[in-house]
């Protein structure tokens, strides 16, 4: 089993996903006693999220490549950067490591195209719904057509993400707010949503959804663990 780095605290709530449906899945595959080998980097995402905040992503990206290059040298063999909003800086990441770099949007579109679907809505960060390097990957790379809800409602999902979900607080009324989003998206047209943040699912998943989820943290860790137990 070669081991995982989990570059991860963004938010530190689904980095404990990540860990636990990585070792949940390594179970699942060997059985017994066998957990993921694993190499944990956890962040103080408040310095991250004001550098989003503040659009200086060159020096997030400085940020993440250097805790890459930690991880790298703590014996990851592969690498798994635990948010999608951070993808932005994907690019500096994989420059400055020699260990595979698993993309969270390819894990995704792989499931997605798998179900023979091409239309999703997407759920996610403002950055990560609004932005080129997360829409355009799915779209051009995978030909993926998304859609996203409007911008009121794009705005909700963020304000939920960030205000709510990164703290720990799961609320009823957001529940309700993400299914209505989810229940309009479909009307749309969307055939799936993608949950491209990688703290929805601790308020949401699939029987919220009119139509099927993919979730991004879970389809993320599962190739990490199939490329991880690759001989
Ligand atoms: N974990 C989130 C994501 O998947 C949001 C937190 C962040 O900005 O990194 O996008």
């Amino acid at each position: 089993m070669r081991r995982i780095g989990l570059l991860g605290g963004m938010s530190w709530e689904s980095s404990l996903e990540y860990y636990r449906l990585a070792n949940e899945v390594v179970r699942e595959r060997l059985g017994g006693l066998h957990s993921a080998d694993c190499v944990l980097r956890s962040v103080d995402f408040a310095a991250v999220e004001e550098l989003q905040r503040t659009g200086r992503w060159d020096q997030a990206g400085e940020l993440l490549a250097a805790e890459a290059q930690t991880l790298q040298r703590a014996g990851a063999e592969l690498l798994v950067l635990c948010t999608n909003t951070m993808h932005k800086v994907a690019d500096q990441i994989v420059a400055a490591i020699d260990i595979p770099f698993l993309h969270i949007a390819d894990a995704t579109a792989a499931a997605v195209r798998e179900a023979e679907l091409s239309c999703v809505g997407l759920l996610a960060t403002a950055y990560t719904m609004e932005q080129e390097f997360y829409v355009g990957r799915l779209r051009d790379l995978h030909g993926l057509t998304v859609i996203t809800p409007t911008a009121t409602d794009r705005r909700l999902v963020h304000d939920i993400i960030y205000e709510e979900l990164c703290l720990g607080i799961i609320s009823e009324s957001s529940r309700g707010e993400y299914q209505r989003i989810m229940r309009d998206l479909a009307g749309r047209g969307a055939e799936g949503v993608l949950l491209g943040c990688t703290e929805i699912d601790l308020l949401v998943g699939p029987p919220d959804s009119p139509v099927p989820v993919f979730d991004t943290t879970r389809l993320h860790v599962r190739q990490a663990v199939e490329l991880a137990l690759a001989s």
